[in-house]
């Protein structure tokens, strides 16, 4: 089969190849990228695949990095563009189910085709459109189906990760596995044990927004995978319950997670061991604690002004959340009642802990903090006008009060 027209982005990419072909070496579009092509969805990376060695391509380009090159990756800039070209390789030696310990560069196309993962992404393209095809991948793209290359058990052995990144395509294209390959994952599933969360937390993220993330997480509890991902042992009920939510693609990572972390029912104070484990970031977390918080006040009824002035405007996420529940969220409503809050930090207040140290002649201790947080609650909930005297008034009860 040949591609008639190429893609802008592999035209551009032409010049390239040609200047590799020149010195006597082959080159290719290979991965992802051809797979969109076929699919006619936009491509995001041209990864170009080259019998050249990565020594071979810095003698030919002028300008390159070197982003992998014990993997076989040279970064060439050619103009604005910049392309990751990694020669020919096999990954004989696998130890322990993971990546492989020593990669080999060799001169066969047909070797580098054969240790990619399914028959959908091991296409190869030549500059003339030719698209090479030693698989059966392109049939296989027709019928949707997600097919290991060669025999799937050793592929999954070989590295376990395949496995999620299988379960990852399903809910990006929507293919499904042919009858093989999902028993091999069913068989293997326990080798994802071996990987490293955070490849399997890149994978499984995919997975979550993905447009066919319902069907994915049915087949991700049907290979029992699920079984082995950080603190997902006993979710099977969570995820079931998942995959009928709504099926709208989630846009943000942290939206996903956090309508998960609900279906899996942990505990809102638990939410960050949990995340830990999956060793996402600080920031990350925080977000996927609070829109939990959110979602789960939000659930029992509308925000209480507390509420609203403790997630700001995270209120208005947790209301886009609500519709993959099947709920109307209020989002115009929210809006509003974020917009009349009379402070939305603590830093509106029209009194600070300096005020208060100077008007009771104190030292800062638990007396101030907890004064601060009596005042912000009394002006968020309406209870007193956000005015310095008056603030000053309420704090002296306050103290008198607490002092007795
Ligand atoms: P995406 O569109 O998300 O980038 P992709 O298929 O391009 O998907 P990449 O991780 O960019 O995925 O990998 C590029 C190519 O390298 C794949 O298409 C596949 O041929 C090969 N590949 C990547 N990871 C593996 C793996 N674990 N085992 C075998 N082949 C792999
Ligand atoms: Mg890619």
């Amino acid at each position: 089969m040949k591609l008639t027209v190429l893609p802008e982005e592999f035209r551009r990419a032409l010049p390239v190849m040609e200047e590799i072909e020149k010195e006597g070496f082959e080159a290719y579009f290979v991965g992802g990228s051809v797979r969109d092509v076929l699919l006619g969805q936009p491509i995001h990376d041209v990864d170009i695949a080259t019998s050249a060695f990565p020594a071979e391509i810095k003698a030919i380009f002028s300008r390159t990095v070197d982003i992998g090159i014990e993997h076989g990756t040279v970064l060439v800039l050619f103009g604005d563009d910049q392309y990751e070209i990694t020669t020919f390789r096999t990954e004989s030696t696998y130890q322990d189910f993971r990546r492989p310990d020593q990669v080999s560069f060799v001169r066969s196309l047909a070797e580098d085709l054969k240790r990619r993962d399914f028959t959908i992404n091991a296409f190869a393209v030549q500059d003339d459109g030719e698209v090479i095809d030693l698989f059966g991948g392109l049939k296989d793209l027709e019928q949707h189906v997600l097919r290991a290359v060669g025999n799937p058990h050793e592929r999954f052995h070989e590295d376990a990760l395949r496995m999620m990144r299988g379960l990852r395509f399903v809910s990006q294209l929507g293919f499904s596995f042919d009858d093989e390959t999902f028993a091999a994952i069913l068989e293997n599933h326990s080798l994802l044990e071996k990987i490293s969360v955070e490849r399997i937390f890149i994978e499984f993220t995919k997975l979550l927004l993905g447009g066919h993330r319902n069907e994915a997480i049915r087949q991700f509890v049907a290979t029992k995978c699920y079984r082995y991902c950080p603190g997902m042992e006993n979710a099977k009920d969570g995820l079931t319950a998942f995959a009928q939510l709504v099926p709208t693609p989630f846009t943000k990572e942290e939206a996903a997670w956090s309508v998960l972390l609900d279906h899996l029912e942990i505990p809102t104070e638990k939410v960050t061991t949990f995340l830990k484990a999956w060793k996402v970031s600080n920031d990350f977390l925080r977000e996927c604690r609070e829109l939990v918080w959110g979602l789960r006040q939000r659930k029992m009824g509308y925000y209480t002004p507390m509420a609203l002035y403790r997630l700001g405007e995270r209120a208005l996420t947790v209301e886009t959340l609500l519709t993959y529940y099947g709920r109307p969220g209020e989002a115009g409503r929210t809006a509003l009642a974020l917009a009349q809050l009379p402070i939305r930090s603590l830093r509106q207040l029209a009194v600070n802990g300096n005020d208060l140290k100077q008007q009771f002649n104190q030292k800062a201790g638990p007396w101030l903090k907890d004064t601060l947080r009596y005042l912000e609650q009394g002006v968020v909930e309406s209870r007193f006008v956000n005015d310095g005297p008056i603030l000053l008034a309420e704090a002296e009860k306050f103290l008198k009060q607490d002092a007795e």
